[in-house]
Formats: structure tokens, C-alpha cells, sequence
């Protein structure tokens, strides 16, 4: 039958319906409430109630660690200071069908290993966006973890002198590449820019501004060269509005070739953009139910 996939981020939740056919229709997407738990319940049963006499089950990709039903947050930041939350029960409060969870970065990892399994057997995916997460496929499996934890990348460390990272950590790499990161550099100039804005700087040719975004891609490829050295990772998949955004993945890329070829992994942008984590939790729901 027909699903309804979810994906819950620090600055969108975005829903849509999932065919058998894995195609979605009816995409939906309101901005994440950044406060307490009866407002993020709030928004759940906004974007739940149109579609919950039309599918069979519903699919969760979500920020944060996801365990026996409940989100905790590993940098509470990213959900407007939240730090646990029934993600199950509220979701099954809302409408009555079978719901399955997964963290968002292991639903994104999964949906696009579909199109590199007969290339490879381990990847990783990484999404720059509010914070840094990711996704790793080992032996052709997701690594979901005993606790969900597998795959939090974005909490590896960048830069011991770097940031506090809203985990509690000092210099995490969300710290220093996420687009919040890459907002929050500019927060002591005379116009503090959101990250989008930190990119059409950069591509004016603002220097400041490129510095930032040098940080950041920075971070990402030191990062994407310690997971290929500790796991012999095959392929990288990158995702997220940042990750996604114009030139970010060049300037990876181009950050690739200063490391020693052993440490280099191939990167692609994520297949499905936007897509890949409401995909793959409607794969992984599938296949549970
Ligand atoms: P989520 O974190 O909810 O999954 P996104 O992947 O859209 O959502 O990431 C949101 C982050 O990306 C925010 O920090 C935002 O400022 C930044 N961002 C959004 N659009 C762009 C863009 N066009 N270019 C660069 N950064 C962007």
C-alpha cells in the first residue's frame, strides 16, 4: 500500500506520500517550530492530519539519535533547545497506523545506496544543514546501531580550539561546517548573513565570507578522509541545502587533493536532493512491516 515518509529537520519537516512504486506525490514541506514539545507536536498533527486516511503507514526520518521510539537530541540546538521527545507515540497519537523511525542522515544513506549497490559495497552520506549528519553502509548494510548512534558524524571532532558545539563537545565538526556554523561566523559583523547569504557573498567574491565557506568545506573533506581511512569507505554521498548548495562539493572536492590519495574518497551529490531521507525511511519501513 501506500506510506506516508516524514522527515523531520532542524529548519524543515517535510511530508510526502510514497507509492508502491516509490515514487512521492503530494510533497509538503512547513518550517520546524523551534520551541517546546507541544509545538513540535503541534506541527506533526498540521502535517500528518490531510494525509492519514490515505496511507497504510507512516515512515520517520528525524534529526537527532533515534531509539525505542523516542528522538534524542545530540546538539538540542537544532530543535529550537528540545532534547527528548515521544517522536513514536505522538505520531501514533495523531493517526492510529504502524509507524517506523530512523534517523534522518541513516534514511538519506539508504535511499541512495539503492543506486551504488552493484559499485559498491560501503559508503557514507553526509548532510551539511542545520547541523552535520550522516549515514555509513558497511558490508552493504546500514549501521543503525544498538542505541541509533551509528553514523552521527557530524559530532567527530574538527577542531579541538573550534566552537562549542551545542552536544556539550568543543569543536565537533557541525560546529564548524553546518549552515547554523556558517551563520553564526558572521554573527559579530556590522549585518549578520544567513548561510545562503554567506554563499552569494563568497561567489561575489568576498574574502571573509569565502573563509568561512573554506572552514566549513574544510571540515568536511579532514572528516570524509578519517571515515575512509577507519573504514575503507568506497564512495561519499553529499547532501543538505548546504551540501547541495552551488559549489560546495567542488570545493570539497578540490580539498580532496590536497591529502595524500590514500585518504581520498570519491563524492557525489545526493541522486534524490531533498529527497533521500523521506525515501529511504519509506525503503526501511517496507521492509520491516
Ligand atoms: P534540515 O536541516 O531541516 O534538514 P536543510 O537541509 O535545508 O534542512 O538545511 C538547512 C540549513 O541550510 C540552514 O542552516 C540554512 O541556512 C542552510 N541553507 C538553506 N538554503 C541554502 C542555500 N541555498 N545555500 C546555502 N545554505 C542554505
Amino acid at each position: 500500500g501506500k506510506g506516508l515518509a516524514l522527515d523531520i529537520g532542524g529548519t524543515k519537516i517535510a511530508a510526502a506520500i510514497v507509492m508502491e512504486s516509490g515514487v512521492l506525490a503530494n510533497r509538503q514541506q512547513i518550517a520546524t517550530p523551534r520551541g517546546d514539545a507541544r509545538q513540535l507536536s503541534a506541527a506533526l498533527e498540521t502535517v500528518i492530519a490531510p494525509y492519514r486516511h490515505q496511507v497504510d503507514f507512516i515512515a520517520v526520518a528525524s534529526t537527532g539519535i533515534i531509539s525505542k521510539g523516542l528522538l534524542t537530541a545530540l546538539n538540542p540546538a537544532n530543535l529550537g533547545g528540545l532534547a527528548d521527545f515521544p517522536l513514536q507515540d505522538c505520531i501514533q497519537s495523531i493517526a492510529d497506523l504502524p509507524c517506523v523511525l530512523l534517523n534522518d542522515g541513516q534514511a538519506a544513506a539508504w535511499a541512495e545506496y539503492q543506486l551504488l549497490k552493484e559499485q559498491c559495497d560501503n559508503a557514507l552520506y553526509v548532510t551539511v544543514s542545520t547541523g552535520v549528519g550522516g549515514g555509513i553502509i558497511l558490508n552493504k548494510k546500514l549501521l543503525v546501531g544498538n542505541g541509533g548512534l551509528a553514523g552521527h558524524i557530524g559530532h567527530t571532532l574538527s577542531d579541538p580550539l573550534g566552537p562549542l558545539c551545542g552536544c556539550g563537545r568543543r569543536g565537533c565538526v557541525e560546529s564548524v561546517a553546518s549552515g547554523t556554523a556558517i551563520g553564526a561566523a558572521t554573527h559579530g559583523w556590522a549585518q549578520p548573513l544567513s548561510a545562503a547569504h554567506v554563499f552569494t557573498m563568497a561567489r561575489e567574491g568576498h574574502t571573509p565570507a569565502e573563509n568561512i565557506l573554506h572552514r566549513s568545506a574544510t571540515a568536511i573533506a579532514q572528516m570524509l578522509a578519517d571515515m575512509r581511512i577507519a573504514l575503507d569507505l568506497e564512495q561519499a554521498i553529499l547532501g543538505g541545502s548546504v551540501g547541495l548548495a552551488e559549489g560546495y562539493l567542488e570545493r570539497v572536492t578540490s580539498l580532496q587533493t590536497d591529502l595524500p590519495d590514500i585518504y581520498r574518497i570519491p563524492v557525489q551529490a545526493a541522486y534524490h536532493q531533498q529527497d533521500s531521507g523521506l525515501l529511504g525511511a519509506a525503503l526501511w519501513a517496507r521492509a520491516i512491516l
